[in-house]
Protein backbone atom coordinates (compact mmCIF):
# COMPACT_ATOMS: atom_id res chain seq x y z
CA UNK A 1 0.00 0.00 0.00
CA UNK A 2 0.88 3.37 -0.39
CA UNK A 3 1.95 5.57 2.42
CA UNK A 4 2.88 2.59 4.83
CA UNK A 5 5.96 3.20 6.69
CA UNK A 6 8.26 0.70 8.51
CA UNK A 7 5.86 1.02 11.68
CA UNK A 8 2.65 0.46 10.28
CA UNK A 9 1.19 -3.03 9.04
CA UNK A 10 -1.32 -3.19 6.33
CA UNK A 11 -4.17 -5.23 7.31
CA UNK A 12 -5.50 -8.05 5.15
CA UNK A 13 -7.16 -10.32 7.24
CA UNK A 14 -10.78 -10.38 7.25
CA UNK A 15 -11.09 -11.41 10.74
CA UNK A 16 -8.66 -8.28 11.93
CA UNK A 17 -11.07 -5.73 9.59
CA UNK A 18 -14.11 -7.61 11.34
CA UNK A 19 -13.17 -6.36 14.42
CA UNK A 20 -12.17 -2.47 13.30
CA UNK A 21 -15.48 -2.51 12.00
CA UNK A 22 -17.51 -4.33 15.26
CA UNK A 23 -14.77 -2.26 17.40
CA UNK A 24 -15.12 1.35 15.82
CA UNK A 25 -18.46 2.43 16.71
CA UNK A 26 -17.94 5.85 15.17
CA UNK A 27 -17.38 6.87 11.57
CA UNK A 28 -15.95 10.13 10.06
CA UNK A 29 -17.96 10.76 6.95
CA UNK A 30 -15.83 12.90 3.93
CA UNK A 31 -18.28 14.71 1.87
CA UNK A 32 -17.50 17.29 -0.95
CA UNK A 33 -19.69 19.77 -2.49
CA UNK A 34 -18.28 22.68 -5.07
CA UNK A 35 -14.42 22.37 -3.21
CA UNK A 36 -16.24 22.38 0.12
CA UNK A 37 -15.18 20.00 2.35
CA UNK A 38 -17.06 18.47 4.91
CA UNK A 39 -16.17 15.53 7.74
CA UNK A 40 -19.56 14.50 9.86
CA UNK A 41 -19.20 12.00 12.86
CA UNK A 42 -21.58 9.56 12.90
CA UNK A 43 -22.54 6.00 13.68
CA UNK A 44 -22.70 3.08 12.03
CA UNK A 45 -23.49 -0.67 10.82
CA UNK A 46 -21.77 -2.63 8.15
CA UNK A 47 -22.08 -5.84 6.31
CA UNK A 48 -18.98 -7.59 5.17
CA UNK A 49 -19.55 -10.60 2.54
CA UNK A 50 -16.34 -11.87 0.38
CA UNK A 51 -14.76 -8.42 1.12
CA UNK A 52 -17.36 -6.22 -0.19
CA UNK A 53 -18.06 -3.85 2.19
CA UNK A 54 -21.55 -2.07 2.85
CA UNK A 55 -21.98 0.65 5.27
CA UNK A 56 -25.59 2.40 7.30
CA UNK A 57 -26.17 4.92 8.79
CA UNK A 58 -28.98 6.94 10.00
CA UNK A 59 -29.48 10.44 10.76
CA UNK A 60 -32.40 13.16 11.26
CA UNK A 61 -34.72 13.85 8.10
CA UNK A 62 -33.02 16.78 7.27
CA UNK A 63 -29.35 18.70 6.91
CA UNK A 64 -26.36 19.52 5.95
CA UNK A 65 -25.25 16.32 5.19
CA UNK A 66 -28.02 15.18 3.11
CA UNK A 67 -28.26 18.47 1.12
CA UNK A 68 -24.60 17.52 0.50
CA UNK A 69 -25.03 13.41 -0.70
CA UNK A 70 -27.89 14.76 -3.09
CA UNK A 71 -25.57 16.85 -4.66
CA UNK A 72 -22.63 14.91 -4.45
CA UNK A 73 -23.19 11.19 -3.27
CA UNK A 74 -19.13 10.33 -3.21
CA UNK A 75 -18.26 9.99 0.44
CA UNK A 76 -14.62 8.80 1.85
CA UNK A 77 -14.73 7.40 5.28
CA UNK A 78 -12.81 6.48 8.13
CA UNK A 79 -13.27 4.85 11.42
CA UNK A 80 -10.15 3.65 14.14
CA UNK A 81 -10.43 1.23 17.05
CA UNK A 82 -8.15 0.08 19.81
CA UNK A 83 -6.37 3.87 20.49
CA UNK A 84 -3.22 2.94 22.96
CA UNK A 85 -1.55 6.09 23.75
CA UNK A 86 1.88 5.34 24.52
CA UNK A 87 5.23 7.62 26.02
CA UNK A 88 8.91 7.92 25.80
CA UNK A 89 11.59 9.90 26.57
CA UNK A 90 11.87 12.16 23.48
CA UNK A 91 8.99 13.91 22.03
CA UNK A 92 9.28 11.28 19.02
CA UNK A 93 8.90 8.59 20.89
CA UNK A 94 5.20 9.15 21.88
CA UNK A 95 2.56 8.05 19.68
CA UNK A 96 -1.25 6.32 19.24
CA UNK A 97 -0.95 2.96 18.64
CA UNK A 98 -4.08 2.13 16.57
CA UNK A 99 -6.02 -0.10 13.60
CA UNK A 100 -7.87 1.95 11.19
CA UNK A 101 -10.25 1.46 7.91
CA UNK A 102 -10.98 3.95 5.51
CA UNK A 103 -12.51 3.71 1.88
CA UNK A 104 -14.41 5.45 -0.93
CA UNK A 105 -17.66 4.61 -1.81
CA UNK A 106 -20.99 5.94 -3.27
CA UNK A 107 -23.78 6.87 -1.12
CA UNK A 108 -27.48 6.78 -1.73
CA UNK A 109 -30.64 7.74 0.58
CA UNK A 110 -32.79 4.61 0.90
CA UNK A 111 -36.36 5.27 0.46
CA UNK A 112 -37.76 1.87 0.13
CA UNK A 113 -39.67 1.34 4.49
CA UNK A 114 -37.94 -2.49 4.07
CA UNK A 115 -34.73 -1.65 2.94
CA UNK A 116 -34.75 0.52 5.88
CA UNK A 117 -35.64 -1.59 8.47
CA UNK A 118 -33.13 -3.80 7.62
CA UNK A 119 -30.25 -1.14 7.40
CA UNK A 120 -31.13 -0.48 10.92
CA UNK A 121 -31.42 -3.73 12.76
CA UNK A 122 -27.66 -3.67 10.60
CA UNK A 123 -27.03 -0.74 12.91
CA UNK A 124 -28.11 -1.52 15.57
CA UNK A 125 -26.47 -4.87 15.22
CA UNK A 126 -23.03 -3.50 14.79
CA UNK A 127 -23.55 -0.50 17.37
CA UNK A 128 -24.85 -2.61 20.59
CA UNK A 129 -24.07 -6.53 19.45
CA UNK A 130 -27.94 -6.97 19.95
CA UNK A 131 -30.85 -7.96 17.87
CA UNK A 132 -33.42 -4.91 17.41
CA UNK A 133 -36.77 -5.06 15.26
CA UNK A 134 -38.22 -2.31 13.52
CA UNK A 135 -41.33 -1.17 11.87
CA UNK A 136 -42.40 1.20 9.39
CA UNK A 137 -43.31 3.82 11.83
CA UNK A 138 -39.85 3.33 13.53
CA UNK A 139 -38.09 4.24 10.69
CA UNK A 140 -39.90 6.83 8.95
CA UNK A 141 -38.79 9.61 11.28
CA UNK A 142 -35.03 8.64 10.45
CA UNK A 143 -33.41 8.73 7.16
CA UNK A 144 -30.71 6.26 6.34
CA UNK A 145 -28.20 6.37 3.71
CA UNK A 146 -26.65 3.34 2.22
CA UNK A 147 -22.86 3.67 1.16
CA UNK A 148 -21.72 1.11 -0.84
CA UNK A 149 -17.80 0.72 -0.63
CA UNK A 150 -15.36 0.68 -3.89
CA UNK A 151 -12.52 0.69 -2.62
CA UNK A 152 -11.27 0.54 1.40
CA UNK A 153 -7.48 0.05 3.39
CA UNK A 154 -7.21 -1.04 6.63
CA UNK A 155 -3.63 -0.36 9.02
CA UNK A 156 -2.78 -1.43 12.47
CA UNK A 157 0.26 0.49 13.95
CA UNK A 158 1.11 -1.59 17.07
CA UNK A 159 3.14 -0.17 20.68
CA UNK A 160 6.45 -0.17 19.47
CA UNK A 161 8.23 -3.57 21.01
CA UNK A 162 10.80 -1.75 23.42
CA UNK A 163 7.47 -0.77 25.39
CA UNK A 164 5.38 -3.65 25.25
C1 LIG B 1 -19.62 10.27 18.36
C2 LIG B 1 -20.73 10.89 17.55
C3 LIG B 1 -21.66 10.06 16.93
C4 LIG B 1 -22.70 10.60 16.18
N1 LIG B 1 -23.58 9.76 15.55
C5 LIG B 1 -24.53 10.31 14.73
C6 LIG B 1 -25.38 9.47 13.96
O1 LIG B 1 -25.32 8.25 14.00
N2 LIG B 1 -26.29 10.06 13.17
C7 LIG B 1 -26.38 11.44 13.09
O2 LIG B 1 -27.22 11.93 12.33
N3 LIG B 1 -25.60 12.22 13.79
C8 LIG B 1 -24.66 11.71 14.61
N4 LIG B 1 -23.83 12.54 15.32
C9 LIG B 1 -24.03 13.98 15.19
C10 LIG B 1 -23.40 14.42 13.88
O3 LIG B 1 -22.01 14.53 14.03
C11 LIG B 1 -23.99 15.76 13.39
O4 LIG B 1 -23.89 16.72 14.41
C12 LIG B 1 -25.44 15.61 12.99
O5 LIG B 1 -25.64 14.46 12.21
C13 LIG B 1 -25.90 16.83 12.18
O6 LIG B 1 -25.16 16.88 10.99
P1 LIG B 1 -25.64 17.77 9.77
O7 LIG B 1 -24.61 17.67 8.69
O8 LIG B 1 -27.03 17.41 9.41
O9 LIG B 1 -25.49 19.20 10.39
P2 LIG B 1 -26.58 20.33 10.61
O10 LIG B 1 -27.51 19.93 11.72
O11 LIG B 1 -27.18 20.73 9.31
O12 LIG B 1 -25.64 21.44 11.20
C14 LIG B 1 -24.98 22.38 10.41
C15 LIG B 1 -23.73 22.90 11.08
O13 LIG B 1 -23.61 22.52 12.45
C16 LIG B 1 -22.27 22.21 12.76
N5 LIG B 1 -22.18 20.82 13.22
C17 LIG B 1 -22.89 19.75 12.76
N6 LIG B 1 -22.51 18.63 13.41
C18 LIG B 1 -21.54 18.98 14.27
C19 LIG B 1 -20.76 18.25 15.21
N7 LIG B 1 -20.88 16.90 15.39
N8 LIG B 1 -19.84 18.93 15.92
C20 LIG B 1 -19.68 20.25 15.75
N9 LIG B 1 -20.40 21.01 14.89
C21 LIG B 1 -21.33 20.38 14.15
C22 LIG B 1 -21.47 22.38 11.51
O14 LIG B 1 -20.82 23.62 11.52
C23 LIG B 1 -22.50 22.34 10.41
O15 LIG B 1 -22.14 23.12 9.33
C24 LIG B 1 -22.80 12.01 16.07
C25 LIG B 1 -21.85 12.84 16.68
C26 LIG B 1 -20.83 12.29 17.41
C27 LIG B 1 -19.80 13.20 18.03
Amino acid sequence: MQGMTKRERQITDQQHLAQILDGGKVLHLGLAVDNEPYVVPMNYGYTLENGKLVLYLHSALRGKKLDMLRKNPRVFFEIDWDLKPFEGKKPCQYGVAYSSVMGIGTARIVENAEEKIEAMSILMKTQTGKDFSFNEELVSIVAVIRIDVDEYTAKHRPVPEKLR
